[in-house]
């Protein structure tokens, strides 16, 4: 343990409650360490938060209740969903993605993805810690130093500004997916219209969106902010990078933060296309599932996720899901979201389409 640092254990406690780290504070203290199955209320957990004490959960040795070994030798082995790192929010690596989420934010304001305080960013930065844009700042105005650090239970770890309370949405991605390391939550508008008439926008038109976003879902409408609306993209994001969310925007995720914001921006420009498109008074010209296949299969080297990976999905979700040429709208089939529409590939196809589709990842890895 370094110089001026002190660490308390509370090892033998089955609960902390606020009277008890109060006396932590009093004596100093700059870490406690409690057992893995204690139960923190959470005005103590808030009192530590502010006071930058920092809260270390161990398991029990053997499944003993005795206290644990003071501090030095434990806060290397700890685990479990409370742990937190303060010091994250100051190093090198946190800065610079204080910086990226801005740039970003300014990048959604001028694309117009974001109106009035609309939007918000973030980056798991940790295991527990996720760096994120506040509430009530406009995304052009965004400073480093607006950007908060909260843990994986939305609870604010660090920064002036209060968190959006819209995190939630953020955290479940980050808990169902651990690939996220960033999200992106926009309004862009004509991705938006989308989202406002629960269809998605038809597939095999545009490479580029075949690659980097491709079959989108469309997730059911809930009151935004509220952990039953963060729950509403679950059955989705495994399997999707960008989910539509019904009557409200759309929700990206990815490794950094400015990929995250390239998804937003390939959609939107898909979906704006698709609109102009339609209004020429000719059918829209596709690429062939054949070609469509070599798309796919260069998604898959890039490491991004498709539903039309998942074979024993297939038959919910065909590589096209075109019906009609000129159309650019279908309602979600139930891959894609909270209605429903029956399948449309036979075994035949589908077992064509999966050959396909592997012979052309081998073909790639072997390049
Ligand atoms: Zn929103």
């Amino acid at each position: 343990m370094k110089n001026g640092e002190k660490s308390i254990d509370l090892g033998g406690r089955r609960l902390i409650a606020m009277r008890d780290v109060q006396d932590v504070v009093t004596a100093g203290a700059t870490s406690i360490v409690a057992a893995e199955n204690c139960v923190v209320t959470p005005s103590a957990r808030d009192f530590l938060q502010q006071h930058g004490i920092e809260l270390v959960m161990e398991k029990a040795a053997g499944g003993s209740q005795q206290a644990a070994q003071p501090a030095a030798s434990s806060v290397a082995v700890v685990s479990g969903p409370s742990v937190v790192n303060r010091r994250l929010f100051s190093t090198p690596e946190a800065e610079a993605i204080k910086k990226e989420i801005c740039a970003v934010g300014r990048k959604l304001w001028m694309r117009q993805f974001v109106d009035g305080n609309g939007g918000n960013i973030s980056y798991r930065i940790g295991p527990n810690e996720v760096l994120c844009s506040p509430t009530l700042v406009s995304k052009y105005d965004l400073t480093p130093d607006d950007i908060g650090m909260t843990d994986l239970g939305g609870v604010q770890i660090a920064g002036s500004k209060p968190r959006t309370s819209e995190l939630l949405l953020h955290l479940e991605i980050y808990k169902a997916v651990p690939e996220a390391k960033a999200v992106v939550h926009c309004h862009p508008p004509h991705a938006t219209a989308y989202a406002i008439t629960g269809r998605v926008p038809p597939n095999l038109i545009v490479p580029e969106f075949e690659v980097f976003v491709g079959k989108v879902a469309v997730s059911p409408y809930e009151t935004p902010g509220t952990q039953a609306f963060a729950e509403t993209v679950l059955p989705y994001v495994k399997s999707h990078n960008t989910v539509l969310l019904s009557n409200h925007g759309i929700v990206c995720w990815a490794d950094t933060v400015t990929h995250a914001e390239w998804y937003a921006e390939v959609l939107e420009t898909y979906c704006w296309t698709l609109m102009i498109a339609s209004q020429l008074g000719v059918p829209i010209s596709r690429i062939s599932e054949e070609q469509g296949s070599d798309l796919l299969a260069l998604k898959k080297t890039l490491g991004l996720p498709d539903i039309r990976f998942d074979a024993s999905r297939m038959k919910e979700c065909q590589l096209s899901d075109l019906e009609v040429p000129s159309s650019i709208a279908l309602e979600p089939t139930p891959c894609d979201g909270p209605t429903s529409r029956g399948a449309t590939a036979s075994d035949g196809d589908l077992e064509s389409l999966v050959k396909s589709v592997t012979d052309a990842v081998m073909d790639s890895v072997g390049k």
